[in-house]
């Protein structure tokens, strides 16, 4: 395994974390946790030690079955993470609403402390605000008390947000969604982390699936090595020397051991000169949406970028519509507010054709 130090702290992460969101539905349902948390101790065996789990994942049983592993393990052996915020903490956000939910987590885990607490799922600026003013002071609290150890956030903000979040020198670390995919969107945000002494962990680093599911589009990734499609897309993440931690969930043992190999003899690089490397060959070549946002400037204030980016998620087989709603929270009518002025479109580096794009957005996801 391939080690890397957390941002400016002495701890040592594996290159490859268990997202442990993938544990066998199967088995869940059938009640055999222990045969899910063979695969932290298998992860863990061959030098995983970043294990990120949330309330609710897997039918709110991850972080129990995560738990039933770990406390076999010696504490300084691995780091856990959790997650909560506004929502998962309900009611009013009071003090005792936010402890006792990090009690529950606690419990769960079988730990006395968490190595990382993050606050949950931001994703816009907006957000970011509101929920740092309701329960960043529970998080130093509770940190104060030793129940966690670094107060990190995780979100879908795009890079010049991520920036501004980065810029509040609340947090520790971050964990966001950065994959061959979407990079260019997010690049300014880890290299600002990055400066910062921040950890930056990915998740997604897959595209939820899409990079496995169109080997051919992201055939160049893995063109002069021994890797999978989905391996060099993980190494591809992993080598940025910015990203810390890419997060991958495991359903099986063979899971596991794709993902090392992915970071065998990893070398890393800064993302721009990865960036440099990849662009040609890429998905410049493709009819996608490299999110580098010469468009951004839309008499209508459209964020033409985000829209085409959920169009990318729809030209790959995926939902748009989810993509707008539930990973950018915006509103789809935005898109029919176009006055197809072009002036997008005469900027647009891909060439593509975001007027009918929007209109088909507006039509279609209603
Ligand atoms: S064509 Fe539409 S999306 Fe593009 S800049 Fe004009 S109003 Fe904005
Ligand atoms: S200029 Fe084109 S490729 Fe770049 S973000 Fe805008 S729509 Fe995407």
């Amino acid at each position: 395994m391939y080690y890397k130090q957390y941002g400016d702290t002495q701890m040592k992460v594996s290159a490859i974390g268990m997202g442990c969101m993938r544990y066998d539905d199967e088995d869940i349902k059938a009640g055999n946790l222990e045969k899910c948390a063979e695969i932290v101790l298998y992860a863990h065996e061959k030098g995983i030690n970043y294990f990120d789990t949330a309330p609710f994942y897997c039918d709110d049983k991850s972080e129990i079955i995560t738990g039933m592993a770990l406390s076999q393990l010696p504490r300084d052996s691995y780091y856990v993470s959790s997650k909560t915020n506004m929502g998962t903490v309900g009611g009013k956000c009071t003090a005792e609403d936010f402890r006792k939910r990090l009690e529950t987590t606690l419990t769960r885990l079988k730990v006395d402390y968490l190595d990382f607490y993050h606050l949950w799922c931001v994703l816009s600026l907006d957000a970011f605000e509101k929920q740092c003013d309701a329960l960043y002071k529970f998080f130093e609290q509770a940190k104060a008390e030793g129940l966690i150890r670094n107060i990190v956030f995780s979100s879908h903000m795009q890079g010049n947000d991520l920036e501004e979040a980065v810029d509040k020198d609340l947090f520790k670390g971050m964990l966001i969604g950065y994959n061959a995919l979407n990079y260019r969107f997010r690049q300014t945000g880890i290299e600002a982390a990055y400066k910062k002494g921040m950890g930056v962990v990915v998740m997604n680093p897959l595209s939820g699936g899409l990079i496995p599911s169109n080997p051919e589009t992201f055939a160049y990734l893995a063109e002069g090595t021994d890797l999978t499609v989905p391996q060099a897309a993980l190494r591809f993440v992993a080598s940025h020397k910015e990203i810390t931690i890419t997060l991958n969930g495991f359903t099986t043992k063979e899971h596991v051991d794709d993902a090392c190999k992915a970071v065998e003899n990893l070398v890393e690089k800064p993302a721009k000169e990865i960036c440099t490397e990849y662009e040609n060959k890429g998905i410049a070549l493709n009819n996608l949406c490299t999110g580098c946002a010469y468009c951004k400037h839309c008499p209508k204030d459209i964020d033409i970028p985000k829209f085409m980016d959920a169009y990318n998620e729809h030209i790959l087989g995926n939902n748009m519509k989810d993509r707008i709603k539930g990973h950018w929270g915006m509103s789809v009518s935005k898109a029919a507010e176009c006055i197809s002025c072009g002036k997008c479109e005469s900027l647009c580096t891909q060439h593509l054709p975001i007027i009918e794009r929007l209109h088909e957005i507006t039509v279609n996801c209603q």
